[in-house]
């Protein structure tokens, strides 16, 4: 469908703040556009992407995964009639009406924004840090704690609130013994969460030690803590680093435009989603620094986008959109790709699953075939995954797809050297033709298949 020359209004921001507002708003005829984020702050799916269960959103008594809840708000906010554009806001100017926000080369005009962009990992900028990224440092312990690397092996992970708290109890299942480096005398966790830690054999707490290097060969193999009391330095033996230090709000596209406090977070009215300037709100983590929670997140997306539909109807400058059907088509339940065996195993399926398939289309296809490892508590890998299928359906059949689960299919990750989720590999009459580390743009998995297929005269 063609957009209006103004939006009503444009969400900024897809994790449960963002999505919640698009429902809201879309309910509401404000036909809203959601611009999703990319790679900037955080994933399409927000923080809740990266984490394995969620026990505390109400409506699933048996707790849901992260991803899987983000995929049904999504599924709702499209249902309701959102839409959605999968990339970064690169710039926003609310300094003039309509305001202007920049996204994938367009520059969108809005009588309204909402601002829910969340917040992003904090790295500690270690001298080494650079070079054992992706080598054994990594800021999801939930995305990668599976790689053949960690497995057996001790690791640590640096923090002291829930997050390190989780992804320490969480690496258990892999490592042989998990090293939790606390700058502080105490945990910042829940009480809950920290009892865990505390009484699991398989994790060693070191208390008061700041992580002040890394070091290794092709992989990271230790690390360098430093006592903050007596400053002595020591060396613990380690494969896997796992940053769990908190986050910083996602601010730097509103800077000097909008009042923030002195931790970058966006200021409100108390208790409320109005910004310093009119018609602009914000919602979930960008102007929350103590709750930080999906259901707190999804509240305030709620309180914004009918804080923007009052506003706007108050200044008259909503042009609603009526639907055609009153109640838009269900969605269902989410479908997953079967593993392929002897049985089920189809030579000209666009997309298979497993091992089975992975060793068929290798030996006997002649087209490209994308490779893509995941595990199944990787968020990165559920964005991925859709945009892979996409380019293979826009290239009608000429490349192939298969996904491994490298949790399943372990020794098939370790033959392929995978060092993380999600990634891909692009293999040409056996040949390995590109490798691709992490979410990246639909365009470069087209163009790298493209290049492998004749031109067309
Ligand atoms: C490991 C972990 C486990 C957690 N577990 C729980 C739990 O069990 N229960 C719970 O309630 N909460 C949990 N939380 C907290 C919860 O995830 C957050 O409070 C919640 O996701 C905040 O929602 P949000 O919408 O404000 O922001 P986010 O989820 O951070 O989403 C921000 C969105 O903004 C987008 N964005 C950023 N920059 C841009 C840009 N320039 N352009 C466009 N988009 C942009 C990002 O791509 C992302 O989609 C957990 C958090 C973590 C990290």
């Amino acid at each position: 469908m063609s957009r209006p020359e103004i939006e009503n209004l444009v969400i900024v921001g897809s994790g449960p703040a963002g999505y919640t507002a698009a429902i809201y708003a879309a309910r509401a005829n404000l036909n809203p556009l959601l611009i999703t984020g990319f790679q900037d702050g955080g994933i399409p799916g927000g923080q809740l992407m990266t984490t394995t269960h969620v026990e505390n959103f109400p409506g699933f008594p048996d707790g849901i995964l992260g991803p899987e809840l983000m995929d049904r708000m999504k599924a709702q906010a499209e249902r309701w009639g959102t839409t959605l554009v999968l990339a970064d806001a690169t710039e926003i100017d609310l300094s003039q009406r309509p305001f202007q926000i920049k996204a994938d080369g367009i520059t969108h005009l809005a009588q309204s924004v909402i601002l829910a962009t969340g917040a992003s990992a904090n790295r500690l900028g270690l001298p080494q840090e650079e070079r054992f990224w992706s080598r054994g440092i990594s800021a999801c312990a939930i995305c990668d704690g599976a790689t053949p690397q960690f497995r057996n092996q001790a690791v640590a992970v640096v923090g002291g609130g829930d997050s390190a708290c989780e992804e320490a109890v969480y690496l258990t299942k892999y490592g042989d013994h998990v090293h939790l480096i606390v700058r502080s005398g105490q945990l910042r966790a829940s009480k809950a969460m920290a009892d865990r830690v505390l009484a699991n054999p398989a994790i060693t707490v070191h208390w008061q030690r700041q992580l002040v290097d890394c070091s290794g060969g092709d992989w990271l193999e230790a690390i360098t803590l430093s006592d903050t009391q007596s400053g002595t330095t020591e060396e613990l033996a380690v494969k896997g680093l796992f940053y769990a230090i908190g986050h910083t709000p996602n601010t730097r596209l509103v800077q000097g435009q909008l009042e923030v406090d002195s931790h970058g977070y966006l200021v409100t009215q108390p208790g409320r989603p109005e910004t310093s300037i009119e018609g602009v709100f914000a919602a979930g983590d960008v102007a929350d620094a103590e709750w930080r929670q999906g259901i707190t997140a999804a509240g305030s997306g709620c309180q914004a986008a009918l804080a923007a539909e009052r506003w706007l109807s108050h200044h008259n400058l909503a042009v609603e959109v009526k639907r055609q059907a009153l109640e838009p088509q269900t969605v269902g339940e989410p479908k997953h790709t079967a593993e392929s065996d002897e049985a089920n195993y189809n030579a000209d399926a666009l997309w298979q699953k497993g091992s089975y398939a992975l060793r068929k289309l290798y030996h006997d296809s002649d087209k490209p075939l994308l490779v893509v490892y995941t595990s199944p508590t990787c968020g990165p890998c559920h964005v991925l995954k859709p945009q892979l299928k996409r380019v293979l359906e826009e290239l009608d059949g000429a490349a192939q797809g298969v996904e491994i689960d490298i949790e399943a299919d372990q020794a098939i990750a370790q033959q392929a050297g995978v060092t993380g989720t999600p990634t891909v590999q692009l293999f040409f009459r056996k040949e390995l033709k590109e490798q691709f580390k992490g979410v990246k743009q639909r365009s470069a998995f087209k163009a790298a298949i493209e290049s492998l297929l004749p031109v067309s005269v």
